[in-house]
């Protein structure tokens, strides 16, 4: 089960660390001694059952979880996020309030732009706050606007939800910290998607509504989401009939992706993959063992610091789309700024074992996503590469 360091560069599923998948390898043979592996176990089992009380301890460790706050993991990904999301915090505010107020969507690039249109899809009433597109120099997703433009939007106004994607994983925009018309807001439930970057750097989860993230970046294998969420969002969520919805128009949210009840179940409401959660878990250890989410923050700053000023080095020969302020640490796209030498860069890269590094489809270019399983050598071999290539090339 042994294998050369991987240097994958891919944007997702992206690379795990070697030692997790090969004690998952085992556990899929052969769990805890017990004559089975872990993925022919009954979810319900007292295995199952710790292995879910493990990855939710482990988490709230990692991440310092709050007792006001509950975690809970649902099959799918990101996608029935952006659904599951709409449909139960609308409810939970019509729970709060008796009526119903629109969801505001902060859209920085293709993943926030997306879970507006969903919701918009399940005629949850939703507004857009800003579209980073319009004020953005080159019309593109690249910056993120200046608070002081769209605060008032918000502030005195009543919203279900206020939403924004902390990484956008396609055009490499983070946001690197909570925009402050949204830190110790009691009436606002900030809902976010971490899916490209949970457990990359440190933040404060009692600020949050709902954190949501899928499982195929940092912390393991596709199939699985985890949510963080406020105990009384759950409680307001069960409040409300399928009458009273049907009242306000609001579509019930199916019995899968109902968070009150897959809380009330310990994610194990219907069959949850258990091997993916275990494989999860196996990652929070690792991470704890490194020394939790600080000592992993120290490495992606530096990994991206390396890599940066790699780019920044050769300003004739890399284009660097994104303002600085809100460059992604998870993430790095780049162009070329002749790509003529696009094809040239990605064979010379491949060459010397740096893969994954073809931009998507959408934006084109280059993409080096540095999650948080890939070492400080593989990003200082790419920057070298990046330098290097320029130099011979320019
Ligand atoms: N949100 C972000 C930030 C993502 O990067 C992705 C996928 O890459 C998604 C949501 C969608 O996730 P999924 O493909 O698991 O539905």
């Amino acid at each position: 089960l042994d294998r050369e360091e991987p240097q994958h560069f891919g944007a997702g599923p992206a690379q795990l660390p070697t030692k997790v998948l090969q004690q998952a390898a085992k556990d899929l043979v052969n769990f805890n001694e017990i004559g089975l592996g872990i993925g022919e176990i009954s979810h319900r089992s007292k295995e199952a059952t710790k292995v879910i009380d493990d990855a939710k301890l482990h988490l709230r460790q990692l991440m310092n979880i709050p007792d006001t706050h509950d975690i809970f993991f649902i099959q799918g990904g990101g996608t029935t996020g952006f659904s599951s999301i709409a449909t139960n915090l609308e409810t939970a505010y019509l729970g709060k309030t008796g009526e119903i107020a629109p969801a505001g969507y902060l859209v920085t690039g293709s993943w926030s732009q997306k879970a507006f249109e969903e919701a918009e899809r399940l005629h949850i009433p939703s507004k857009i706050i800003f579209n980073s597109k319009d004020s953005d120099k080159n019309g593109k997703y690249g910056s993120i606007p200046d608070e002081s433009l769209w605060e008032d939007k918000i502030k005195g106004h009543k919203f279900s939800y206020i939403y924004f994607c902390e990484n956008e994983t396609v055009h490499g925009v983070e946001w690197n910290s909570l925009p402050e018309c949204l830190q110790n807001q009691d009436d606002i439930e900030v809902v976010a998607d971490l899916s490209s970057d949970i457990l990359s750097r440190e933040i404060d989860v009692s600020q949050y509504g709902v954190i949501m993230a899928g499982a195929q970046k940092n912390i393991g294998l596709a199939g699985l989401t985890v949510y963080i969420i406020k105990k009384s969002i759950l409680h307001n969520i069960s409040k409300v009939s399928d009458d009273q919805l049907f009242e306000f128009g609001i579509p019930i949210t199916p019995i899968a992706t109902h968070y009150p009840t897959i809380v009330k179940n310990n994610s194990a409401y219907n069959t949850i993959p258990i091997f993916t959660l275990h494989v999860m878990d196996l990652v929070f250890q690792h991470l704890l063992e490194k020394g939790g989410v600080p000592a992993q923050q120290r490495e992606n700053e530096q990994k991206s610091a390396s890599l940066y000023s790699a780019l920044d080095s050769h300003p004739d020969f890399y284009n660097l789309p994104v303002d600085k302020n809100c460059r992604s640490k998870m993430n790095v796209v780049f162009t070329l700024k002749n790509p003529e030498l696009d094809s040239k860069f990605l064979e010379e890269a491949s060459a010397l074992k740096l893969t994954g590094l073809k931009g998507h489809r959408s934006v084109g270019g280059f993409r080096a996503s540095i999650y948080n399983a890939l070492s400080i050598e593989a990003v200082e071999n790419l920057s070298k590469f990046i330098k290097d290539f320029a130099e011979k090339n320019a």
